[in-house]
């Protein structure tokens, strides 16, 4: 099969930050682009006219994956529309911080169903026609939290080092299928997600600024080429040398 012309390539909460602009590179690497929202249709209605107006193919697909049967209907619409998913960015994500003695499980709940349970039940229907097709690219965004301590952050920094975790396992399961899966741990970007961190927080990282969406999609558009065949089950980090 051509890939990009019988494929797809679904980046989960694409509506904005991150997830745009990695369905923007996706798209301008011939991609066609499903676009993932929860709930912010018209963000999701932008980014599409944005790929499209550079002449890249795109569609917005609403989801929230955080629901147990979302992954299975979101699949079966996909794969009806636009193909099987070749490619697969688990980006949606969320956080709800709270110092561990005061963290409700609602917010342990819902951080750890939204960036790690969902990011297996995609992954694992994904799997699927990736193994048919012997072919597959999964990236998992995950992030520097799931590597060091970030007070306040405990649902948010178990969710990424479980997301780390599963992939390097899940690589090491399907490589032999020609299938990669990576992450990619940023570390602070500017998004609605960080909209208000301080100067003190700037200090920190060695670059003296905040990363862009864009440097975070650069990384993943490497994962996902043909070039990164043999890059497999690694967690690859852009944070302005914060972790060096
Ligand atoms: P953001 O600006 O808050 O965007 C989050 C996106 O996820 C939105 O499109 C949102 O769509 C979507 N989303 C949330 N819950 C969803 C669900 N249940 N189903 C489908 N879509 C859902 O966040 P961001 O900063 O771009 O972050 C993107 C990813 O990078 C996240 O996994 C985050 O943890 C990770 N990350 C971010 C940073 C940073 O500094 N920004 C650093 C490290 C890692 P709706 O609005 O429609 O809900």
């Amino acid at each position: 099969m051509n890939r990009k012309a019988d494929g797809c390539a679904l980046v989960t909460g694409a509506s904005r930050g991150i997830g745009a602009a990695i369905a923007r590179t996706l798209a301008a690497d011939s991609w066609l682009v499903a676009v993932n929202y929860r709930s912010d249709s018209e963000g999701a209605e932008r980014v599409v006219g944005e790929i499209e107006a550079a002449g890249g193919r795109a569609f917005a697909q609403q989801a929230d994956v955080a629901e147990p049967s979302a992954a299975d209907e979101l699949f079966t619409d996909l794969e009806e529309r636009a193909g099987p998913v070749l490619v697969l960015v688990n980006n949606a994500g969320v956080r709800a911080d709270g110092l561990s003695p005061q963290l409700d499980d609602e917010s342990w709940n819902r951080v750890l169903e939204t960036n790690l349970s969902a990011a297996f039940r995609t992954t694992r229907r994904a799997l699927r026609s990736m193994m048919r097709e012997r072919f597959g690219r999964v990236v998992n965004i995950a992030s520097i939290v799931g590597q060091r301590a970030n007070p306040g952050q405990a649902n948010y920094a178990a969710s990424k080092a479980g997301l780390i975790a599963f992939t390097h396992t899940v690589a090491a399961e399907v490589a032999r299928r020609s299938i990669t899966v990576n992450a990619v741990a940023p570390g602070l970007v500017e998004t609605e997600m960080t909209e208000g961190i301080g100067d003190e927080m700037l200090r920190a990282i060695p670059a003296r600024r905040a990363g862009t969406p864009e440097e975070v999609a650069a990384c993943v558009r490497f994962l996902v080429s043909e070039e990164a065949s043999y890059v497999n089950g690694t967690t690859l980090t852009v944070d302005g040398g914060m972790t060096a």
